[in-house]
């Protein structure tokens, strides 16, 4: 069985600063930490998948949030830190999880893979509830502590702890 790792929102709404919901100085702080896993996963022939939040322009996330990642706009690109490679899989969602609406879980499975790494923005939104979907559908899932971030210190420890003690996932 394989393993995978989920770079998940590390797009220009989120991570650069001119991004219309920049999470902080934390999402830019990760960047290194992620590129060096991007390379060991490259290295070793595992999936990298980017899991990109892309909104429809009057989508219902925005009674909630500011807009952002609009589908096609600057803000719903990768960073371009993080260089894609046309082997790399783009999954392209519209709510917190990566698994909703998506073809994400087909993919894996078709590929044998039963284990989820998962870095990127922000840890207790998209990245736990990702977690939280990968654990349901019987997923084993790692989360990096130095490949996450979030715009509150507190909000990060809870969710870290959330997938840990409730989910059962296991933070490396
Ligand atoms: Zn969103």
């Amino acid at each position: 069985m394989g393993k995978a790792l989920l770079v998940i929102d590390m797009l220009n709404d989120f991570v650069d600063e001119k991004g219309s919901l920049y999470v902080g100085e934390g999402a830019r702080k990760v960047i290194p930490f992620i590129k060096q896993k991007i390379e060991e996963f490259r290295k070793e022939a595992c999936p990298v998948v980017f899991v990109c939040d892309s909104h429809e322009k009057d989508d219902r996330e925005f009674e909630m949030f500011p807009p952002h990642c609009i589908s096609g706009s600057w803000g719903s690109e990768v960073i371009s830190e993080l260089e894609l490679k046309k082997e790399d899989k783009i999954v392209k969602k519209r709510r917190y999880s990566a698994f909703y609406g998506t073809d994400l879980d087909l993919y894996l499975r078709e590929r044998g893979i039963n284990e989820l790494f998962l870095v990127g923005v922000c840890t207790n939104i998209c990245v736990l509830y990702t977690a939280k979907d990968a654990r349901e559908r019987g997923y084993s899932v790692k989360i990096y502590k130095d490949g996450v971030a979030s715009f509150d210190k507190s909000v990060h420890e809870f969710a870290l702890q959330e997938m840990k003690n409730t989910l059962g996932c296991e933070l490396i």
